[in-house]
């Protein structure tokens, strides 16, 4: 049994405007000590698959319509808010990217980490207060009693995400979720930060899924990767084969949307041309047709299923078909094949 079982999970948001597919149809385990990267652009329903692993979906908005979320053998979507509450923060942690908007800036930071310890562990304040200063310290800062007692504004963005690292942390979850942690970042404090993770999930042995749309973050992170396109997952597999043999043409787009810093040559890189579908109402068939150069007919007409590509890596992609003509008989391809 994974730690994480996530099966078929279908996720609507209900506006003015109409009903929002934002995930449609989403599977995938997750590991004890295994980092899963999502990546994909937004509106791809990666942070909304997130979202309804934490049960942050508001009732009033959206609902999940189907399928299941599993953690430790336990269904998710049928716990209540309090049985949910004693689960987040304590086994289920999750960290985002704006760090000023998720700390309370009218508190101190000790007291936000201690905060948390009090609610889940059975702890004295004083207790409480030693846990807070040794995550403090476990994260990276430095001066830990005069940082135990300092505001957010007083933190750089970079010692804030630590400090927001050493919160999601502090009861010692089994699976820690980061969503884009590192965007607002710039690069040296993001490789710093990406480190940290690293160290702290091979210290501790947490599971971590992380959310981005940056496919250096992926290649240095994670050992497994969900490519998300239009709610839906288009592709699955190991880290070593999104770069050795992706397979979707997405994934195609995304890998050449990067710069390739062993390269010698100087490419141009290649943005992924038109836009991600319109969730309103999502393409008949394949979500990426209308953005893919080898789309075929039956590509308008039907959603394609996951292809087994090898046994540990799935595509949904009609070229996977064995009727599919071979990626040579496209005009304008052959750098591809
Ligand atoms: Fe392109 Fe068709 Fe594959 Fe979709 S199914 S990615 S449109 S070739």
């Amino acid at each position: 049994m994974s730690l994480l079982e996530v099966s078929n999970l279908r996720v609507n948001f209900k506006t003015f405007g109409g009903t929002v597919k934002a995930v449609r149809g989403v599977s995938f385990n997750v590991d004890n000590g295994e980092t899963v990267a999502i990546v994909g652009e937004s509106g791809s329903g990666k942070s909304v698959t997130v979202q309804s692993i934490m049960g942050l979906i508001p009732s009033s908005a959206g609902n999940i319509e189907g399928g299941s979320i599993k953690f430790k053998g336990k269904e998710l979507t049928q716990l209540t808010k309090k049985q949910m509450r004693e689960i987040k923060g304590k086994q289920i942690s999750m960290i985002f990217q704006d760090s000023m908007n998720s700390l309370n800036p009218t508190m101190q930071i000790g007291k936000q980490i201690s905060e948390g310890i009090m609610y889940h562990q059975n702890v004295s304040k004083r207790e409480a207060k030693a846990k807070a200063i040794k995550m403090i310290r476990e994260v990276g800062i430095s001066n830990v009693e005069k940082r135990y007692e300092q505001y957010p504004h007083e933190f750089s963005g970079g010692m804030r995400q630590r400090v927001m690292i050493a919160i999601a942390l502090a009861c010692n979850p089994d699976l820690l979720i980061a969503d884009e942690p590192t965007t607002a970042l710039d690069v040296t404090i993001q490789a710093q930060v990406l480190a940290l993770l690293k160290e702290i999930k091979e210290k501790k042995d947490t599971s971590i899924i992380l959310i981005t749309h940056d496919l250096g973050v992926v290649a240095e992170s994670a050992e497994q990767v969900i490519v998300m396109y239009g709610g839906m997952m288009v592709e699955k597999c190991s880290v070593q084969e999104l770069f050795s043999n992706p397979n979707h043409p997405y994934t195609w787009g995304l890998l050449e949307s990067i710069p390739n810093v062993y390269s010698n040559q100087k490419e141009r890189l290649k943005p992924i041309e038109g836009s991600p579908p319109d969730l309103f109402s999502p393409p008949k068939g394949c979500p990426f047709a209308p953005r893919c150069k080898y789309a075929m007919n039956i590509c308008m007409e039907e959603v394609p299923e996951l292809y087994n590509v090898n046994d540990d890596h799935s595509s949904r992609c009609f070229l996977n078909d064995e009727m599919a003509p071979r990626i040579e008989e496209f005009s304008d391809t052959e750098e591809l094949v």
